[in-house]
């Protein structure tokens, strides 16, 4: 049976596989027992100390998925360097670990810097990011020595002027786009295609080279961010060939070429090969059911067809053409096979390691966020309702809504679901169940995919999601219907716990009282 791991009863198992087989929760939760235990502490202590929803990370997975990448670059191109991209999981607290293990950080904004700054991360392990910088923190990144990935003629027209101000010469990258890499990932988070607002079209950059001995900016190199989880490791090696060209056009003009920058996107496995193709088989059939007449095996909210395109028969076909759930070459191992693979410069194919020894061995940046954080952090949840929908389809109402798990609001979610209170009780069979949110509006769906519990939860019973701690519930948190947003705690491996986000007030959310 395909979906007996999806189904898992062992809430442990589940956490485990969430991120490729590769996590290690074995001494941060325990669901042998009647109650779960997450970091040496029953399920209530927390359920009592910070309410719910709450979102637990483990720094111990998280540095060892750092780690992950740090070493990947130890044994196969020492000249590697991390920068966690700080949207994915922002706080001073995570960013001093990030630099602890020997990582910069990826910044965006002037309280992201901020934060970065206020963690220890020295300026010259800070990148700047952003299509939409403010002249405020492109002076701040000038004074502290960071690295400003350029988004647009324009912007580099304004660092200069800024830069000349300030008498400095910034090191910069240009961020590139404008790629033709077809349906790589999901069009939300796909940032280096030609609809993209991220980035100056690759096509452009001859033109612009020989501008820079003009201007006061050392352009030491190019960026790409292809996007997030991003399972095709051919879309990395077309960015990275393309930029090893861009950057000997570089050298003729006259410049270094020092950096090259490959963005994030390394892939969190969140499902098994096994699983996803038995949920891929799971819509499709479903849908053809639904049409002939049998709607009892929909699997996808309102029998929708997801990534799956139509046949000329109007039956969806097996292809699956967006984001994928599951990854061959999850996290570091994404990196990995990126330098042991094969890229293409100027129409010679050769070994990634050979192009960059003939590049003049630059500097490779990575700035993973999603494989650094995702699969360390599980968010909980109650649930107050179980429904019916369309006359026959189970639904939860969750008291959580949809502002709290970003995965469902920029793509279509896959993770793994457990019932988290007794954890140990089960049905003979999984209970497959859509997942609504407690918002006030109708596309707040938790999971618009069933997802398969191990038993029929009843009011009051937690939901545990695996694998929640990129994103969710940090970068679209909001208060929504005037929910609190929800306690975020990261548990160090000594059992120590700090705060990342406390539960907000009444009086935060509505800024009562105080000066
Ligand atoms: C969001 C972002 C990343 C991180 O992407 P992940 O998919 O979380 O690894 C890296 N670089 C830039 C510029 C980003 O905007």
């Amino acid at each position: 049976m395909a979906v007996a791991a999806v189904a898992d009863p062992s809430v442990l198992a589940m956490a485990q596989e969430a991120g490729g087989g590769a996590a290690d929760f074995t001494d941060f939760l325990d669901g042998t027992g009647d109650e779960l235990v997450l970091a040496g502490r029953p399920l209530s202590w927390w359920t009592d100390t910070f309410d719910l929803p709450l979102q637990v990370s483990s720094g111990k997975q998280l540095r060892a998925n750092l780690r992950g990448f740090l070493d990947v670059f130890k044994a196969h191109y020492p000249k590697g360097e991390v920068r966690f991209a700080g949207k994915a999981d922002t706080h001073p607290t995570i960013f001093k670990l990030i630099g602890e293990e020997g990582a910069g950080i990826d910044v965006a904004s002037p309280y992201e810097m901020k934060a970065a700054l206020e963690a220890g991360i020295p300026g010259h392990l800070l990148d700047l990011n952003g299509n939409a910088k403010d002249d405020g923190v492109i002076e701040a990144a000038i004074a502290h020595d960071m690295l400003i990935v350029i988004d647009s003629i324009p912007e580099l027209e304004r660092v200069a002027t800024l830069a000349a101000a300030a008498q400095k010469t910034p090191r910069a990258l240009l961020r590139l786009s404008g790629y033709d890499l077809g349906a790589v990932t999901a069009s939300a988070i796909f940032t280096a295609g030609l609809w993209t607002k991220f980035g100056i079209n690759i096509d452009e950059i001859p033109a612009l080279l020989p501008r820079l001995k003009d201007m006061p900016v050392r352009v030491l190199g190019f960026h790409t961010h292809i996007g997030s989880q991003i399972t095709d490791l051919n879309a990395y090696l077309a960015v990275l060939g393309k930029m090893l060209e861009l950057g000997a056009l570089l050298k003729e003009e006259g410049h270094a070429f020092e950096i090259v920058n490959i963005g994030g996107g390394y892939p969190v496995s969140y499902l098994t090969e096994a699983e996803w193709d038995t949920l891929v088989t799971r819509i499709r059939d479903g849908f053809i059911a639904a049409k002939n007449g049998d709607p009892s095996k929909i699997w996808l909210w309102d029998n929708a067809v997801g990534a799956l395109g139509m046949e000329p028969d109007g039956m969806p076909g097996k292809t699956w053409q967006g984001e994928l759930f599951w990854a061959k070459y999850p996290k570091e191992k994404m990196l990995e096979a990126i330098l042991l693979g094969e890229v293409t410069v100027n129409g010679a194919t050769m070994k990634t390691l050979d192009a960059l020894a003939g590049a003049g061995t630059p500097t490779l940046v990575v700035e993973p966020g999603r494989s650094i954080v995702g699969d360390a952090g599980m968010t909980f949840l109650r649930t107050a309702f179980v429904k019916q929908i369309a006359g026959i389809h189970p639904m939860l109402a969750m008291e959580m809504g949809v502002v709290f798990y970003a995965e469902a609001i920029v793509g279509l979610p896959a993770m793994k679901w457990a019932v988290a209170t007794e954890p140990n009780r089960r049905d003979p069979e999984p209970f497959d169940t859509f997942v609504a949110g407690n918002l006030c509006f109708n596309a707040d769906m938790l999971s618009r995919l069933k997802v398969s519990l191990q038993r029929k939860p009843v009011r009051g019973d937690i939901l545990m999601i695996a694998a929640t701690g990129a994103y969710s519930p940090t970068f679209f948190a909001a208060n929504a219907n005037s929910f609190p947003r929800p306690a975020r705690i990261l548990v160090e491996a000594d059992g120590s716990w700090s705060y990342t986000h406390r539960r907000d007030t009444y009086d935060e959310i509505f800024s009562l009282g105080g000066t």
